[in-house]
């Protein structure tokens, strides 16, 4: 009933968004965000359905079809494209129209296309990227970079007739194509040249070829600009005078939460307090760009207003990961089934329908799964099993299915019923008056009424 009246009373925000947010979750598939929010109320010692998650409590909702222009099962590069500059891709591309081919040099050349972010930058917005990966990963990557390869990190990755042919890899792009403020995660190895030591690990080298420090060069005429590569430089960043951070706390990606170092390496919270504290300073406000594998978007509510921030919490993609079987309310998210199986013997509710969890024992049948390894499994919750799959993979795969697209704040009533996944920055660049798909209050066919934010 209290739902009911709450639904009753809802009302759709016109304003202009002055700041925009967008959490992804890397393969945060419906099911992993249903088994997401029972693990978080079973770690508060509840039952666990009930628990609700901060986008839980988002008003509008949307499904996004992540499909490729040639994939039915998509990647994260050409999905990045499509969430962020609005074009269905081709797989294994990045920031190119579909006209671009994987791994192709030569179908580069203008077919580049824009992201919000770089979009929101041109308007004169702050604009900042923070990641649990390295920054030049496919979902950062597609807000600043145009290539037919989202592997090409650095340029040690691409092949000469890629180098010959003149295309830039991604750590290069990084620094060359949008003038980003704030840039947070891991990926120091492609920035540095193969001479040079890390900071942190004396017996790794940067990954470079072409003998550049593009730290040095990201820093090179930028006014009140740090690099800092550890939690303790983070800290000591002043927000009030910095306009510029770059923070580069890992060779490739950052480590899990739960592998975190807390004394060296920041948390995600932390990183997006850091950044959201500098993005704000600027009037015209920021775009902000926030992924996270691990689903847990909380926090950062008290540093941003409803009313004049749209935040969008969406995944580039499914993964193979199906969560069910009669379990009883309560039940241990990692835990069994209260079935057993036609071969008499146990199974866990969660399963993949492909994977490494597939294994056939030497008498042709299936392992059965002891209580005592589930159990152990449940109180370190990240490492030691292996959910148990239908066929043999190294990896388990992406899902081809919908995902969920969750907002609010102004104009997040354009998240309804089923859209195409480069949907999300159209409606994005929309409610912030982006170019190029400006809110034209004044000729508007729907007669919206748009506020300023007075
Ligand atoms: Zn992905």
């Amino acid at each position: 009933k209290e739902a009911l009246v709450t639904a009753l009373s809802l009302k759709h925000n016109f304003h202009l968004a002055k700041n925009l947010i967008l959490f992804l979750g890397d393969g945060m598939g419906v099911s992993t965000v249903t088994a997401t929010r029972i693990l978080k109320g079973q770690l508060e010692g509840k039952p666990g359905e009930e628990t609700v998650l901060t986008m839980d409590t988002f008003p509008n909702l949307a499904l996004s079809k992540t499909y490729n222009v040639n994939m039915q099962m998509p990647d994260s590069a050409a999905t990045a494209t499509a969430y962020l500059c609005g074009v269905k891709a081709t797989y294994g591309t990045l920031g190119l129209s579909a006209t671009a081919r994987r791994g192709q040099c030569s179908t580069e050349k203008n077919n580049e296309v824009h992201s919000v972010l770089h979009r929101a930058r041109a308007a004169g917005k702050s604009v900042g990227i923070v990641t649990t990966t390295r920054v030049q990963h496919a979902s950062p990557g597609g807000n600043y970079a145009h290539t037919s390869e989202r592997n090409w990190y650095s340029d040690a990755a691409q092949p000469a007739d890629a180098l010959a042919g003149g295309c830039k890899d991604i750590a290069y792009q990084l620094v060359h194509n949008t003038d980003i403020n704030v840039i947070l995660g891991g990926g120091r190895q492609y920035m540095l040249p193969n001479n040079i030591t890390d900071p942190e690990y004396a017996k790794q080298t940067g990954d470079r070829l072409d003998n550049t420090n593009l730290i040095d060069e990201w820093l090179k005429n930028k006014k009140n600009a740090k690099y800092v590569w550890n939690k303790a430089q983070l800290d000591a960043v002043d927000e009030d005078t910095t306009e510029y951070l770059m923070g580069l706390f890992e060779p490739k990606d950052t480590r899990y939460e739960l592998e975190r170092n807390a004394e060296t390496d920041p948390s995600l919270t932390e990183m997006v307090e850091k950044a959201i504290k500098i993005l704000s300073k600027n009037p015209k406000g920021f775009y902000l760009f926030v992924e996270d594998n691990e689903a847990k978007k909380a926090l950062y509510e008290a540093l941003t207003s409803e009313r004049d921030t749209m935040s969008v919490v969406t995944a580039d993609h499914s993964h193979v990961f199906s969560f069910g079987s009669s379990s009883p309310r309560g039940n241990p998210v990692l835990g069994l089934s209260t079935k057993i199986g036609t071969d008499k013997k146990y199974f866990t509710t969660a399963l993949y329908g492909n994977g490494p969890g597939f294994a056939i024992d030497s008498n042709g049948t299936r392992p059965d799964i002891n209580i005592n390894i589930t159990s152990k499994y449940i109180k370190i919750c990240a490492t030691g099993y292996t959910q148990q799959s239908a066929v043999p993979l190294s990896s388990e795969t992406h899902g081809s299915e919908d995902v969920a697209i969750f907002a609010k704040g102004p104009m997040s009533h354009l998240f309804h019923g089923v859209q195409e996944q480069s949907y999300i920055a159209h409606a994005m660049a929309y409610a912030a008056c982006i170019d190029p798909t400006p809110r034209q209050n004044k000729t508007n066919p729907l007669n919206l009424i748009v506020n300023t934010n007075k």
